[in-house]
Parts: structure tokens; sequence; C-alpha cells
């Protein structure tokens, strides 16, 4: 039996719907307009292509959005001393540094410049630490929004085998404290695999939930799948194809035709947790905004 197709644009679309129903009610009791800016070091295209979508997805709601674009050859310090004024700006509740960054940049250091309070992505040593608390804190986008089609998919967490195959700090170790976190979309028993990890078809054939995220073209394999599971393919891998109209396209970090026989509901690529990660950078940001304008409505 064909596994069901989690559509992640769908519930996406469902998410910034009630971002927009917050954000037009937070803004309408407080005067205040959220406000993100996104700061981008070099030339990379596709970080390009993100930022644009990350500043659009602002203004589309109404809120104050700009791009910070610095040469490859900018100096550290002059990136510490703009995120050193927008921590002070009080027109801005979420900065965004866009990662990779050229070599010779210090990406931690730039990462522990931005107030906590304004991290919008959750990367913050204080924001990482309240996670693994299970304090409240701005939580990584794309972690946020795995865990979100898990509940919006009616997915049980509770008690399931999840295997996070990845152990990143963006995607795989807080997508593994979020399941494990006390509570709806948590209490899953979580195992973090990598590339040391011994046997990996063993382990994931007994997970109930399969989260991969390791940048590896359908390197999970279908016949690895336990028959009903839940996966949710995070990859994002660009493989040429001679017969695609632009000579390549994207595939995740699964085998998805074999695995969608086998599985109960699995995440396709495009589609699936793509679109979540610019819908939870919003949550994210108003929830910042919320927070800094100390509104608890
Ligand atoms: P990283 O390269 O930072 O981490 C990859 C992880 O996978 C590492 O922990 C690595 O292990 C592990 N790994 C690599 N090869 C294997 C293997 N053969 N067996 C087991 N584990 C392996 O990647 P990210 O976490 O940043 O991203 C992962 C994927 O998710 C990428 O394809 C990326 O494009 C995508 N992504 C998608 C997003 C979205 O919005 N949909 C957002 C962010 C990322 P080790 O630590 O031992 O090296």
């Amino acid at each position: 039996m064909s596994a069901r197709i989690i559509d992640g644009k769908a519930i996406a679309d469902r998410v910034r719907a009630q971002v927009r129903a917050d954000a037009d009610a937070f803004i309408a009791r407080t005067g205040v307009t959220p406000g993100l800016i996104v700061l981008i070091v070099g030339e990379n295209p596709a970080s390009q292509v993100y930022v644009r979508n990350k500043r659009k997805a602002c203004l589309d709601l109404g809120w104050y959005s700009e791009i910070r674009a610095f040469p490859a050859e900018v100096s550290q310090s002059e990136v510490e001393a703009q995120i050193e004024a927008l921590n002070a700006d009080p027109r801005v509740h979420g900065i965004l540094l866009q990662l990779p960054l050229p070599r010779h940049m210090d990406e931690q250091a730039l990462l522990e410049r931005i107030r906590p309070e304004k991290d919008v992505d959750g990367f913050h040593p204080v924001n990482v630490g309240k996670l693994s608390l299970g304090l409240p804190a701005p939580i990584p986008c794309t972690p946020l929004g795995i865990q979100r089609l898990l509940t919006e998919e009616g997915i049980e967490t509770r008690g399931r085998l999840a295997v996070v195959i990845g152990r990143s700090n963006i995607v795989g170790k807080p997508v593994a404290q979020l399941l494990l976190r006390k509570g709806a979309g948590g209490d899953a028993t979580v195992c973090v695999a990598h590339s040391r990890t011994a046997d990996l078809p063993g382990l994931v054939r007994q997970a109930d939930i399969v989260v991969a995220a390791m940048g590896q073209p359908e390197f999970v394999k279908g016949a690895w799948i336990k028959p009903g599971a839940t996966v949710i393919d995070v990859g994002i891998n660009r493989i040429s194809d001679p017969s695609a109209p632009k000579g390549s396209r994207l595939v995740g970090d699964v085998e998805f035709a074999a695995a969608r026989e086998v599985a109960g509901a699995i995440t396709p690529v495009p589609g699936g947790v793509g679109p979540m990660t610019i819908a939870m950078l919003m949550h994210n940001t108003l929830e910042c905004a919320r927070r800094l304008s100390g509104d608890s409505a």
C-alpha cells in the first residue's frame, strides 16, 4: 500500500495564515510591527534565493524587513558592528545570519553576538541551552517545522521510537531535542545516528519515525523502512538528470519511490519539510516581537 504523502506546502500555508492572524492581533494590541533583518555575506546563489524568500515572506505579512548584504571579503568586525547596531534597534525583533559564511569568518562568534532575544534561528548557545532545558526560546526553524508537520498530521510521537539520522546543530540535534521533550509532538524515544553509526539499516528498520537529515541523496533505502513508519525527509540534494528540464532535479535523503510503498506517511522533496522552514521563521519572528514587547496575550 502506498504511503500518505505529507503536504508540507498546505501545512505551511495554514501556519502562515495562523501567524498572520496572530500578528494582526498583536499589532492592533501593541502598535508594534514585527521586524526581521537578514544578513548575507558573499555571493552564494542558493543563499541569495533563501534570503530574498525570507524577506518576501515578511513583506507579504506587512512586516518590516531588510536584507543587509556584505561582500565576501568583509571583515569580521564590520559584521559584528552591524549585529550590535541591530541588537540595539527597536524596529528589529529578529536577526538572521544566513549560513554558510565565507571561510575566513568565525561563524560561531557572530552567532553569539546576536542578542538571544532576537535570535530567530535559535542558534545562540543560550537558546540551544534553553531548548534542552525545555524553557521557552526561539527554536531552530526546520526542526520546529518538522515537529509541526507531525502534530498537524496527527502522527503520534509519544512512546514511539524516532531515529534521527544526522547530528548537526541546525537540524539533527534540535530535532532530537524536540522529539524528546515532554508533551505534544514529543515524548518519543529518540536515537540519533551519524556517519559513525554501526548498522544504520538495522536501526532504521526498528523506527516508527525516521527523520533523515544527512545531505546524502537517496541514501536511506525503501527496504530499510518499517512497514507503516513515518518518514520525514529533510535532505535537499540536486542530482544530475539529463531527462529533467534543467538537466538536474532535487531529491531528498530517502529513496522516495521505494520508501512510499512501505511507509505509512512520507514527506516529498520538494514540497515536504522545505516550505515549513520559512513559515516557522515567521512564527519565530512574531514570538520574538511579542517577548521583546512584553506582550503576554
Ligand atoms: P550537515 O552536513 O551539517 O550534517 C549531516 C549529518 O549527517 C552529520 O551529522 C553526518 O554525520 C550525518 N551523515 C552524513 N553521512 C552519513 C551517513 N552515510 N550515515 C549516517 N549519517 C551520515 O547537514 P545539515 O544538518 O545542515 O543538513 C542535512 C540535510 O538537510 C542537507 O541535505 C540540507 O540541504 C538539508 N536541509 C534542509 C532544510 C530545509 O529547509 N528543508 C534546512 C536545513 C538543511 P557526522 O556528524 O558523523 O559527520
